[in-house]
């Protein structure tokens, strides 16, 4: 067994525990300090199953916590990407696209009037678009968008995306190029992962009798899986908000080649237009528990909204479909920081559907707690036990 108190042990190798390894080890000083990454690849996983979308963030200084995560992870995330790209040799085609935000109903026509006013309180660019504008820059699209009832358009050239998996595969190879170890775990073995604490060496992870590890301190990055994973170390009243699965699905058509550039908005779905003709449609909304299929019934929702949005797009194939969970908390707000009852174990999870867009800030927070400095932003509402 290692007892290594310079040890960092991170479990959950998605965009959290993979961001946190690469700044933890690109930000090493002392050389006897290791990391090392514990990933079970369980079904249902959100980071690779994401959208990507970067919305821009917050131009001017704000004291509220969560513009100043998405500020600080947004600034940073083309210079992110260059060093990844150039340590790992995986391009996560990182790119600012622009997005058009469309009201259809009156309810999304209230929201997005709201969001205009946000926009434009934090120095956030978005400019009316008309209908005309939009098919003369998009002849192709045979329909006016999106038909009869559209009642709104913005457009926000500072909207950004990326492509999520090949961002994971960036990070995790980057990280290991910088000495991060990854273990690999079966999900018979993440079902049976016990953290104990030994007084005379600290926190123990293991599973079954087969494998211990001790870390100095762990970060728990188990997504949607957190929560569980805390009630079966420490009980019910684990001193942590709940996190909970909340599955999305989504489609994956491939056109012949890109014929639009900017991410469509409507409401709570999207449309997600890749550099190479791909196009992402999504996603839905359901608590289903950990089952992670996608279902026809999720199917038929995005084909309908396509079809009310950009018919075109159906003419093309179907290439994929699929569901990942995302990790929610009833506030909306990671759950970031310190557990009481064990301090040498730091939550980063509860990131919902925003976990890409507010990964690095979060590896910069948790990278400073984890090493007694101040964290570039207050944390204190993100507390697991608020
Ligand atoms: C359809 C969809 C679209 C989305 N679109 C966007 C978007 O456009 N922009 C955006 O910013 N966010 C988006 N999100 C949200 C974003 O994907 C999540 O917030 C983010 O991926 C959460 O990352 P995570 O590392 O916390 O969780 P995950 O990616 O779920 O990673 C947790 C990891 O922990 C592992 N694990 C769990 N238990 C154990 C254990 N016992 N032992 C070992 N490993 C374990 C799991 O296998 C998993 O790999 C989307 C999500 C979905 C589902």
């Amino acid at each position: 067994m290692s007892t290594c108190r310079r040890t960092f042990g991170i479990i959950g190798g998605g965009a959290i525990g993979w961001s946190i390894a690469y700044q933890l080890a690109k930000t090493r000083s002392d050389s006897s300090e290791s990391i090392i990454v514990f990933d079970a690849s369980l079904p249902g996983s959100s980071s690779w199953a994401g959208a990507g979308i970067l919305p821009p963030a917050p131009n001017i200084v704000s004291s509220d916590p969560l513009e100043a995560l998405q500020r600080l992870s947004r600034s940073m995330m083309p210079q992110w990407s260059a060093e990844l790209k150039q340590c790992s040799g995986i391009d996560n085609e990182f790119h600012v696209c622009g997005g058009v935000y469309v009201a259809r109903s009156i309810g999304e026509h209230a929201s997005l009037i709201g969001l205009r006013q946000f926009w434009s309180e934090v120095g956030i660019e978005g400019r009316p678009l008309s209908q005309e504008c939009w098919s003369n820059r998009y002849p192709w699209f045979a329909k006016q968008l999106p038909g009869q009832d559209c009642r709104l358009l913005f457009e926000v050239p500072d909207e950004a995306q990326l492509r999520n998996p090949r961002h994971l595969a960036a990070l995790r190879a980057a990280s290991q190029k910088l000495g991060v170890e990854a273990r690999q775990l079966s999900p018979e073995q993440a079902a049976r992962m016990v953290l104990t604490k030994e007084s005379n060496i600290g926190p123990v992870l293991e599973w079954g009798t087969e494998e211990q590890w001790c870390c100095g301190q762990f970060v728990l990055a188990a997504g949607s899986w957190t929560t569980l994973l805390l009630q079966r170390w420490f009980g019910e009243n684990n001193g942590t908000a709940a996190i909970f699965p909340v599955k999305g699905e989504m489609l994956l058509f491939k056109l012949p080649k890109p014929l639009f550039t900017q991410i469509l908005n409507v409401g709570t779905r999207y449309i997600v237009p890749r550099l190479d003709g791909h196009v992402l449609v999504g996603s839905t909304e359901q608590e289903a528990g950990f089952h992670s299929e996608p279902t026809s019934d999720g199917r038929s929702q995005l084909i309908e909204f396509v079809e009310q949005t950009l018919p075109e797009i159906l003419q093309f194939e179907l290439v994929q479909h699929w569901a990942g969970l995302r990790p929610a908390s009833y506030d909306h707000m990671p759950i970031m920081g310190r557990l009481g009852r064990c301090p040498e174990l730091v939550i980063a999870s509860g990131h919902f559907r925003s976990g890409l867009q507010w990964s690095i800030g979060s590896a910069l927070c948790i990278a400073a707690i984890l090493r007694n400095e101040t964290p570039p932003i207050d944390m204190r509402v993100f507390q697991p036990g608020r």
